[in-house]
């Protein structure tokens, strides 16, 4: 179970990366279009745009092909980090120099793009790691600034990157709180299940119980879809119980339960009624198909080598559900043909 959700998580994760790296192209030829129409692309944009949609055709291909690893996200990451962060310092010197804020500010507004997709695609740790990396990395431009290393004509621009260095600590802090909500929600979600998953089925047997099997009756009932029943019980399993003890009499159930699992078909629903009592729900059977299935399972019963007690046997109802009559109807066929099968010797398959 725990699986499945792992598996289901997986992919919906990789659909929302692909839907990014889609999104991020078209976002690239935008921008792109729209500098060079108002003439404000710097040169080394064109050469930056052409290798940003090249890249992220790249993950998009990897992120197919490498579906169960995190390697297209780690390398989208990583490029867009390593480009963002270059123009960010050459925009800021270019700034620092010529005094137009233009360039730093429009490449500024793009690097919490980092933190999201930090958070939306790397683990937890590495993605609080990366940002903060980046963070500091904005904070010392800055600081680069005040101790006179950088010289800008621009008092506007150390306004711009204090305001920056400000603001985005914010984003990081909010990422950070959406991160945990996140977690907080995943964790909800398993737990939610687990939780299905206990009321659903039986802790000895490992099979689905009564309810589940109720639920499944009532779903083929609304439906009208035609299906047969097999009730079965287990002959003279009390004697198992006072000879062997309860210990050995619960190995039984769950060898008899495995053993009967084995010999149904994948279409149909196998549960434990109550005690040693065991319904199967033989979708989609006809009477002589739920026949033969019963005859199948009681034989495999029949012929298994018990390690503790050699042998064990199992009388069956069988009872096929019809058109317009109840679930319980077809169920209480079956308990007196279960009944008939107990009363003619057992270890036989009765039909209703
Ligand atoms: P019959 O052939 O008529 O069915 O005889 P039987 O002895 O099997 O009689 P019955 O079906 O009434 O037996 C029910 C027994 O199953 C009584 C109870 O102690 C035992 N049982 C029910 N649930 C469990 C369980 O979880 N573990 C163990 N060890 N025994 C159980
Ligand atoms: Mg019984
Ligand atoms: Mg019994």
């Amino acid at each position: 179970m725990v699986k499945r959700i792992k598996t289901d998580s997986l992919t919906e994760h990789n659909n929302l990366f692909v839907y990014f790296l889609l999104i991020g192209i078209a976002v690239v030829v935008m921008i792109w279009t729209l500098e060079e129409h108002y003439n404000v692309i710097l040169p080394y944009d064109r050469y930056g745009y052409a290798i940003s949609i090249i890249a992220t055709l790249f993950c998009l291909v990897l992120s197919h092909f490498f579906a169960r690893t995190n390697l297209a996200k780690v390398l989208l990451f990583g490029y867009i980090s390593l480009y963002l962060i270059s123009l960010t310092i050459a925009s800021y010197i270019s700034s620092a120099q010529t005094g137009d804020i233009y360039s730093f500010a429009s490449t500024l507004q793009w690097v919490p793009i980092l933190y999201l997709v930090a958070f939306l695609f790397l683990p937890v740790k590495q993605a609080i790691f990366s940002s903060i990396a980046i963070y500091v990395l904005l904070v010392t431009l800055l600081l680069l600034t005040y101790l006179g290393f950088i010289e800008t004509k621009s008092p506007s621009l150390e306004a711009l990157a204090l305001n920056i260095s400000l603001t985005h600590a914010v984003y990081l802090f909010c990422m950070i709180g959406v991160m945990r909500l996140k977690q907080t929600h995943k964790d909800s979600q398993l737990k939610a299940l687990q939780m299905e998953h206990a009321a659903n089925n039986d802790g000895l047997l490992g099979i689905g119980n009564r309810r589940l099997l109720q639920s499944e009756l009532n779903t083929r009932v609304a439906k009208n879809t035609p299906f047969s029943l097999l009730l079965i019980d287990i002959d003279f399993f009390k004697a198992i119980n006072d000879i062997h003890g309860h210990l050995v009499g619960d190995d039984i159930l769950r060898e008899i339960s495995q053993c009967m699992s084995d010999n149904l078909r994948p279409q149909d629903t196998i549960g434990r009624w109550g005690g040693e009592e065991f319904l199967v729900i033989a979708n989609g059977a006809k009477f002589d198909t739920a026949l033969n299935l019963a005859e199948r399972v009681r034989s495999a019963v029949e012929n298994h080598a018990f390690s503790t007690v050699g042998k064990v046997t199992i009388s069956i109802g069988v009872a096929q559900f019809h058109e317009n009559t109840s679930a319980s109807q077809t169920f209480a066929e079956a308990d007196k043909a279960l009944y008939k099968a107990k009363g003619n010797g057992r270890n036989q398959v009765v039909a209703a």
